[in-house]
């Protein structure tokens, strides 16, 4: 981090809740004084989710001694001392911060040395201003809240250390970190959150509950997904696949690897090669290259100029579907061509970058290209959308928005006519519209190539997750000269559009495992029924169930375990299982089962037959716990 000294300008752009956040900074200063008046305040701005104030003392701060802190911080609040804006000149400001007066209760023997500092980073002729709060007073460009008791709740939440301005040559400093809100409602509800977002975690989850491993042996960042993690992706990825099939899409398979020669056509290499594993090389060129001395950095150089040939680990499927719609010949009546594949890539992020799921170095995308004309652009997106309204609301993901990635104006860099591309923003304006999804504009998010549309959804517990995008492009189909022939014979160029509105199975199911916390609805659930004789006598009875539900396509299991019955059941509830059969005497007599269910608990006796047909239905239509 370097001196992340902002334009007042810019400061001015605080919302109000930053506003309250940086204001308890100055409240945690003044507390701090009043315990330790010596401290030297740096820079205390608001931060996502909080704020910190960094400072430099003998004493170390720890936990312990937030509770007396936080009494200091009560206080001030409570006496409701209004913030006070001072405009001083620079000499006056140097003199306070020579007498120590700057981030400080009043005069002291010590220089405010830090502020001293900030004060001299301040460029000549931009307004230099104090905030007071009753006896503290801090070089500060505010803005804040009218007066310290607007300050509804607050907590400190933790301690780090930081250098001066992040650099390693500057002191080190405490840092303390707080949050704040506007009512106390607020804070409990965060940090309620952040209790259930622990517990909801899907890495921690996908270890429990054995759906996916990430082993170093095999690779940071390559997910190993174990049978029951393969059941709930296989069953999403075959409700997509419906879906795709209603709306005319037909599947494709492609490679895992290609030609650099191909990613150079389409402009992924040598320009991402960043964000790509490297190439691989033939045996034979390596052998040939080592004979002629080639070293690595010439390798590397020749492989990017095109003289040395060598495969890509795929790290985008479009330039594969683009040769499969190349390879035949299209008029104006087979489009829209819409190509979908679950299809695998590979990047290359950094290793602190990764994390379970959710960041990953190889993943399938919910991918899918559409080659079509200027005019079935819109219609496409909607189609796109209405894809997305589907998939989420069988999820009980239906709080979602989209953003709208939009060009510069004023900029020269995008490639297609300014007429193309206000048709094509236009059509994503007006699928959001039609469709009643809210959406943003975002002018200059647009990529060179084309405007696109991101999906941001909310979780059942108010997170946001940004998913997949659809994104229309100008670019590819010039660069690999697509064309189709017109009503007037002539050969015109198709729009591509690419779409992965889920981004990857990977981050969906991850996304997936926090939204259920673990506990899936039944047409996913890995297990949707257990079987549990009471003891061994009920054994036979309960395997010929358990064939019963085979017979209907229920992924179920028994419990031939010595275990009590409340045991087995709650292995089962632990292991979110969505039916718990108990089988004893009286089921056996009667040729019934008792059902549990993991939602509702006991649900009462059924014949296997009415069950089989309950579940049944309840996995065909695809219904939510
Ligand atoms: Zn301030
Ligand atoms: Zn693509």
């Amino acid at each position: 981090m370097a001196d992340d000294r902002k334009s007042p300008e810019a400061r001015q752009q605080m919302t109000d809740l930053e506003k309250v956040r940086h204001s308890c900074a100055h409240v945690l200063a003044t507390a701090i004084l009043r315990i330790w008046p010596e401290a030297q305040f740096a820079a205390g701005p608001p931060v996502e989710n909080g704020f910190y104030y960094d400072l430099e003392m003998d004493h170390h701060i720890a936990p312990a001694d937030f509770g007396l802190i936080e009494t200091e911080m009560k206080k001030v609040v409570k006496a409701n001392e209004p913030f006070e804006r001072i405009v001083v000149s620079r000499e006056e400001a140097v003199r306070l911060a020579k007498e120590g007066r700057l981030g400080a209760l009043g005069p002291r023997t010590e220089p405010s040395k830090f502020k001293m500092d900030i004060l001299q980073g301040i460029p000549e002729g931009e307004e230099i201003s104090l905030y007071r709060n009753g006896d503290f007073t801090d070089l500060c460009a505010g803005p804040h809240v009218l007066r310290t008791g607007n300050i509804g709740a607050f907590k400190l939440t933790s301690i780090a250390s930081a250098y001066y301005k992040g650099d390693s040559n500057n002191p080190q400093l405490q840092r303390v970190y707080g949050t704040a809100f506007k009512t106390r409602a607020e804070l409990e509800q965060y940090f309620n959150q952040i209790e259930e977002a622990k517990k909801r975690d899907h890495r921690k989850l996908g270890r429990e509950l054995e759906l996916f491993e990430i082993d170093d042996e095999v690779g940071p960042g390559l997910v190993l997904w174990k049978p029951k993690g393969a059941i709930i992706r296989k069953e999403l990825q075959t409700f997509i696949s419906e879906e795709l099939r209603h709306q005319g899409y037909t599947e494709v398979f492609t490679p895992h690897i290609g030609k650099l020669a191909l990613y150079r056509t389409s402009g992924h290499y040598p320009y991402y090669r960043d964000s790509q594993f490297p190439p691989l090389i033939e045996a034979a060129t390596l052998t040939e290259l080592a004979a002629e001395g080639c070293s690595c950095a010439e390798l590397s150089n020749r492989l990017k100029t095109g003289d040395v040939d060598g495969y890509l680990l795929k790290p985008m499927n479009c330039p594969m579907h683009i040769k499969i719609y190349a390879s035949s010949l299209h008029s104006y009546r087979d489009l829209p061509i819409r190509l979908a594949e679950f299809g695998t890539v590979y990047r290359w992020e950094q290793s602190g970058e990764l994390g379970g799921m959710t960041r990953v170095r190889g993943f399938t995308q919910d991918d899918a290209h559409i080659f079509c004309t200027e005019e079935q652009v819109l219609p496409e997106i909607q189609g796109c959308l209405q894809l997305v309204l589907k998939v989420l609301g069988t999820l009980g993901l239906s709080e979602y928005r989209v953003r709208i990635g939009l060009r510069d104006v004023d900029s020269a860099k995008y490639v297609g006519s300014p007429e193309q591309w206000e048709r094509a923003e236009d059509a994503l304006r007006q699928s959001a519209k039609t469709l009643g999804v809210p959406y943003s504009e975002e002018p200059g998010e647009a990529a060179f190539y084309g405007p696109k549309i991101d999906f941001i959804v909310k979780d059942v517990i108010g997170r946001d997750w940004q998913l997949g995008t659809v994104q229309v492009d100008y670019n590819l189909p010039e660069r690999f000269g697509l064309t189709y022939v017109a009503p007037d014979n002539t050969a015109r160029r198709p729009v591509m559009i690419h779409r992965a509105p889920f981004g990857s199975l990977e981050r969906f199911c991850g996304v997936l495992i926090e939204h259920f916390a673990g506990s899936f609805p039944v047409w996913l659930t890995p297990e949707q029924a257990r079987v549990l004789p009471i003891s061994d006598k009920h054994v036979e009875y309960a395997r010929s169930v358990l064939n019963r539900l085979l017979e209907g396509q229920i992924r179920a299991t028994i419990d031939e375990s010595s275990d009590k019955i409340g045991a087995k059941i709650r292995l089962a509830q632990l292991q979110k299982v969505s039916y718990m059969l108990v089988l004893g005497a009286r089921e056996e007599e009667a040729g019934k089962i008792a059902v549990r269910s993991r939602k509702n608990g006991d649900e009462g006796a059924f014949s296997v037959s009415d069950f089989v047909e309950r579940i049944q239905k309840e996995i065909k239509e695809r219904q939510r716990d």
